[in-house]
């Protein structure tokens, strides 16, 4: 048995009370190692604490951190990019990147710069796509052989339903669901989302909820 090419890494937030809202909130964000004839893609980082999770998920896929040659954030917001001090400290020969808008937002202090990325440049076994919207330099990325398309947060999944998520995080949602039709449009076989699990027939899903919106 080989290894798969690609492993998630689900990490649990727990927001308190008081930060979004009065209740506490509590959910799901993933991370993406995929591996590839050049070294290891790692796409997000999640949240503080995850390197142990990131770090199976590395193993599982039979490499280990200096295999790391690129780590991409989709966005900039903290679940997909507090990680990712620990993250490079392990990974220390991995170039990282985001969306040009989201890279010079994105706080990291020690010494080794977020890049930016162009539309269409390829990161290992992916190509970049961008998809602003959620956020101003959100990408996307399509791992065109195996027709495996990652749509960061552009929608996600809430106990196999579709979902925006809170429409505080959204910077233009008309954006958003523009950049997300033409991802749908591609017409890929699997789409892998930020927050949640896949779901069947996600590109019809996708079109009825675009359709509602
Ligand atoms: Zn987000």
């Amino acid at each position: 048995m080989g290894h798969p090419d690609i492993e998630p890494v689900v990490a649990q937030v727990q927001i308190p009370p008081g930060v979004l809202g009065p209740s506490p909130m509590a959910f799901e964000v993933r991370s993406f190692v995929m591996a590839g004839p050049g070294g290891v893609v790692l796409v997000d980082t999640c949240i503080p604490g995850s390197t142990e999770l990131i770090g199976r998920a590395v193993a599982r896929v039979g490499a280990e951190w200096r295999d790391v040659t690129d780590i991409v954030l989709t966005h900039r917001h903290f679940d997909h990019t507090g990680g990712l001090a620990e993250t490079a400290e392990l990974a220390i020969g991995a170039t990282i990147w985001a969306g040009a808008e989201d890279a010079r937002e994105i706080p990291f202090e020690n010494g080794r710069a977020v890049r930016p990325l162009a539309d269409g440049q390829e990161v290992g076994p992916l190509r970049v796509l961008r998809t602003p919207g959620h956020t101003p330099g959100h990408v996307s990325l399509l791992k065109e052989e195996s027709s495996l398309l990652l749509i960061g947060d552009l929608v996600g999944s809430v106990d196999g339903a579709l979902s925006f998520g809170p429409a505080a995080f959204m910077a233009d949602p008309a954006l958003n669901h523009r950049s997300l039709q033409r991802m749908v449009d591609l017409e890929p076989e699997r789409i892998l989302f930020s927050h949640g699990g896949e779901v069947p027939y996600p590109g019809d899903a996708i079109r009825q909820l675009l359709d509602r919106s």
